[in-house]
């Protein structure tokens, strides 16, 4: 098989690899439309998991069954899928304990382009295909479905994270495609007032369209003085963090209320500490609570957030902001989630 892949650190190319094997439980599978993720930039070029070499990159897959084990129920070669980009073990310990993102160990759950071959190749490998596949709802375009693999399940995690109510204030840190499905969370679940995190117009005037109430231009100024201005030194209730870097929690700290939640789904790539601010933290006595989380995948999740796109509850076009079709336009795809002009927000490339 051909796939686009991390020859090393700091370095991508395409390479040949021999086929993956379909063990009983599990489904080869070939992609009809992917999507390069932020995540690979920081495997790539942070080296946040340390080094890979010759591994296919990619993790946001819709795709075609071609090929399933002698155990799978619920799928036959030519059915058309939501792949997510975690795909727990679901009969390990760890998923039994209510943490299958961490089945077989710390972020185990996340195979694709961490363990094992990603989905950037011309034909890739789901384990437990029963538990991690969901049927792809016909009328569903596959360039906007590719965005229930991460994006949106990632961006509701924060959201779920930390634990927006009704009418909580609620703070969001970055406005990428990851920030905007937690805006759009925070406004499913209810929040009052959302402050959005960012600078680039387009991300922006997405945001204000999934229901920010405020623009915080960290560039313009520090974003904890803007945040305690909006807020009358007030600060907010919870607070959702999908941007910034390991100096954005002591910031963030700052501002949240006593008792109040940050939900964190931004990977990491660089910096070995985060700094906690004691007096700010109430001298360990605030009940500010941080949660950090990979996000949740499996057939149930994406069934569950499949429904609110077909319903309409959810609109992903507008994240769209770069198409692409052939295998070959991959790695320009991929390029540009790293370079990240400003007029972008996510590209999808179809097959
Ligand atoms: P983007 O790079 O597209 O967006 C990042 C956002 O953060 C932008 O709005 C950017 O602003 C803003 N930002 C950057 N630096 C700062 C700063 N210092 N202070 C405040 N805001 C800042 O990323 P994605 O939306 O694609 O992904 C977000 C994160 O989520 C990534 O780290 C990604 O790896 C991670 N992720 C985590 C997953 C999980 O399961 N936990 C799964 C998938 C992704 P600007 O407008 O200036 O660009
Ligand atoms: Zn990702």
């Amino acid at each position: 098989m051909k796939g686009l892949a991390m020859l090393h650190l700091n370095a991508v190319g395409w390479i040949e690899k021999e086929a993956p094997k379909c063990g009983p439980l599990d489904a080869l599978v070939q992609p009809l439309a992917v999507a390069p993720c932020t995540s690979d930039v920081h495997t790539v070029w942070e080296g946040a998991l340390g080094d890979r070499h010759n591994l296919i990159l990619g993790h946001e897959a819709v795709g075609e069954v071609v090929e399933v084990g002698s155990l799978v129920r619920d799928f036959k070669p030519g059915d058309r899928v939501i792949v997510p980009a975690i795909t727990p073990d679901w009969n390990s310990l760890e998923a039994q304990g209510g943490y299958s993102m961490h089945s077989g160990g710390m972020l185990a759950g996340w195979k694709f382009s961490n363990f094992k071959d990603g989905v950037f190749a011309d034909i890739f490998h789901v384990n437990d295909a029963d538990g991690n596949l969901a049927h792809l709802p016909s009328d569903m375009d596959p360039a906007e479905a590719v965005m229930l693999s991460d994006m949106v399940p990632t961006g509701m995690h924060g959201a779920e994270l930390a634990d927006v109510q009704y009418g909580d204030s609620v703070l969001v840190v970055g406005i990428g495609p990851v920030g905007l499905m937690a805006v759009a969370a925070a406004a499913l679940r209810g929040a009052g007032r959302i402050y959005a995190v960012g600078s680039r117009a387009v991300c922006v005037e997405a945001a204000r369209r999934y229901g920010a109430t405020d623009i915080i231009d960290y560039r313009q100024g520090d974003m904890g003085s803007q945040v305690a201005s909006l807020t009358g030194g007030k600060g907010v209730d919870k607070a959702i963090i999908a941007g910034g870097d390991v100096d954005t929690f002591a910031d963030v700290i700052k501002v949240l209320k006593p008792g109040g939640r940050i939900g964190n789904v931004n990977y990491l790539g660089s910096g070995d500490y985060v700094k906690i601010p004691r007096v700010e933290w109430g001298c360990g006595m605030a009940h500010k609570t941080i949660a950090g989380g990979l996000m949740p995948g499996g057939r149930l999740r994406m069934q569950k957030l499949a429904s609110m796109l077909s319903v309409g509850r959810l609109d992903v076009a507008p994240l769209l902001t770069h198409r692409f079709h052939g295998f070959d336009k991959l790695e320009e795809a991929l390029m540009l989630m790293k370079d990240k002009p400003r007029d972008l927000i996510k590209p999808v490339v179809t097959i």
